[in-house]
């Protein structure tokens, strides 16, 4: 099975993709993540890198295409997190399940309006090892997984959040009625609890896989 997560922001794309991949036993792939990987390099790839996502700009599809493409060939059952990003991308990856003869089987977005998910950046905080995503005010900042210090990412600030908003409504808010003219397209309110937004996705994807 494999499902794409679309949502601008800080609508909950981390954390439900965290407890679908662990429900459904599928492989989380956030290609924000695999990017951030790639910028632990301080090479001038990585630095260019570096500078669009802190200023919430995409990446060239071409670098992201092939990380995709790396990652899916020899394995299968993903949950994708942060992508298709915009039609180009979402098209091209079309092309690349064909051919690799696999298929999506639910696109989930997660509606959230602008304020609402700009309140959850403020508190938003990541495990910089697991990649677990934390919405803390006053509580400890530990990872409960892996007893890290938890971060907050450089471009969770309001600012780099306002550019990234924009640039969801221009390039990835198409891809919706991509998928939706597709028939897969599923749409869940995202200002609930994390509980009740998963209970959602469960009744979705149903008890059968
Ligand atoms: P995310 O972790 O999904 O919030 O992504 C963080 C940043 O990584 C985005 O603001 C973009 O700069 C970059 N990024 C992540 N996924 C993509 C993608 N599919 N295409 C282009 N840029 C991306």
């Amino acid at each position: 099975m494999n499902i794409i997560l679309i949502a601008p922001p800080a609508a909950g794309k981390g954390t439900q993709s965290e407890l679908i991949c662990k429900k459904y036993n599928l492989n989380h792939l956030s290609t924000g993540d695999l990017l951030r990987e790639v910028t632990i390099k301080d090479d001038e790839v990585s630095r260019e890198i570096k500078d669009l996502m802190n200023k919430g700009m995409l990446i060239s599809d071409d670098i992201i295409l092939k990380l995709i493409e790396n990652k899916i060939k020899d394995n299968d059952n993903f949950v994708f997190d942060g992508f298709p990003r915009n039609l180009n991308q979402a098209i091209s990856f079309d092309t690349l399940l064909n051919n690799l003869n696999k298929k999506i089987d639910y696109v989930i977005y997660l509606k959230i309006d602008k304020q609402t998910a700009l309140s959850r950046i403020v508190d938003r905080y990541v495990c910089p090892k697991c990649n677990s995503v934390y919405n803390l005010k006053d509580e400890v900042k530990i990872c409960k997984n892996c007893s890290e210090q938890l971060i907050k990412r450089k471009d969770d600030n309001e600012e780099t959040f306002n550019n990234r908003y924009d640039v969801y409504m221009n390039e990835t808010y198409p891809v919706i009625n991509y998928y939706k003219e597709k028939g897969i397209l599923h749409e869940i309110d995202s200002s609930n609890t994390p509980d009740t937004i998963f209970n959602e996705i469960e009744s979705i994807i149903g008890e059968l896989w």
